[in-house]
């Protein structure tokens, strides 16, 4: 006779902490829209895809963004978004075939799929979603996809046509989070160690005097979207982020790229909060608690001699919150 299964380890309290914290806060997205995060007022800066791409540089850069939605006004349609993923694309373009800068120059936001074909460049998949729909659905869209942001996608009563009403980004959502659910987030006593959050093997780093274009080049065949910058011993000395790409072309300065990265982070806007970091040690509530207070898009984790040990992404922490042993949700 085939053994009894044996009878599961019972739950430690800080097991069942975890546990009542995460169920929690996935109740409180479902029971939330995509709307409820958007703030009382704000602005939406929408491009048309007639504007060429050397002045949706500084469109962006004037307004203090790093995205927008793409409109297509001869069908007036919602055309996706505009990130530095795309400029990426312009940079491969630029070094693949450098005999047409004088046409990249002419290129328009329109011209953005072809660039992306013409470089063999996997499209990303732009998912929208309605803003009354549960913010939990938002985000099983963006972790499904790796989309960084989402549009709110509504259609005009009016004209019956597709109106972008606001995007929201994973940053925006872990902010709402934390802001509404400190009761609950004060229950992930868990450690980063304890968690594995994040990454930790096979990290991709680079040196300040790391060329900008070998880092995008990293960026690209890792597919992440920040790289910790160390020095000889492996401490942290910042990171190069894919929005920090955005001054460095500013002007179609794309010969600039061959500066190393410390030069390009120095063109960081003064009001960048800088990186942030973490050790092995630090409990989930804690990042929680970060989060709340400071524009976080990713922790670096540190030792205690600020040596490298790994990078937990906003996606590494939404994704534990949201799918993070599931089917006991079901029960
Ligand atoms: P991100 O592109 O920041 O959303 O991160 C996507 C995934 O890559 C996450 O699981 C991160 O932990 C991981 N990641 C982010 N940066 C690095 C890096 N520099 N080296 C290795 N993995 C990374």
């Amino acid at each position: 006779m085939a053994d009894a299964p044996p009878d599961p380890k019972p739950l430690s309290p800080l097991d069942k902490d975890q546990r009542q914290g995460l169920k929690a806060i996935r109740e409180f997205l479902r029971k939330r829209t995509s709307y409820d995060v958007l703030p009382l007022s704000f602005r939406l800066i929408v491009l048309d895809t007639d504007l060429l791409i050397k002045k949706s540089l500084n469109i962006l850069i004037q307004n203090s963004i790093v995205s927008a939605p793409l409109w297509d006004s001869h069908i007036s349609r919602f055309a996706g978004i505009l990130t530095a993923t795309d400029y990426i694309n312009v940079i491969q373009y630029h070094c693949q075939f450098p005999d047409e800068m004088s046409k990249l120059d002419q290129f328009r936001l329109a011209s953005l799929p072809d660039i992306e074909k013409a470089i063999g460049a996997t499209p990303i998949e732009t998912v929208s979603v309605h803003p009354s729909k549960p913010l939990y659905e938002a985000l099983r869209r963006m972790l499904k996809t790796r989309a960084r942001r989402i549009p709110l996608v509504d259609l005009d009563e009016e004209t019956g046509r597709e109106t972008v009403i606001s995007v929201i980004t994973q940053y925006r959502i872990l902010k709402f989070i934390a802001v509404n659910n400190e009761h609950n987030t004060i229950l992930l006593k868990k450690t980063v160690r304890d968690l594995q959050l994040g990454t930790y093997t096979d990290l991709a780093v680079a040196r300040m005097g790391t060329t900008v274009l070998e880092v995008i080049n990293l960026m690209v065949s890792r597919n992440i979207s920040c790289v910790p910058i160390v020095d000889s011993e492996n401490r942290v000395l910042n990171a190069f982020e894919a929005v920090d790409i955005i001054p460095c072309i500013k002007g179609g300065a794309y010969d600039e790229l061959n500066g190393s990265v410390g030069e390009a982070l120095c063109k960081r806007p003064e009001d960048n909060p800088g990186i942030f970091t973490c050790s092995e040690d630090d409990r989930l509530d804690s990042i929680f608690d970060t989060i709340r207070k400071s524009r976080v898009h990713r922790l670096v984790v540190v030792d205690d001699e600020n040596k490298l040990k790994g990078v937990i992404s906003l996606s590494d922490i939404l994704k534990y919150v949201l799918l993070h042993g599931e089917e006991d949700d079901a029960a």
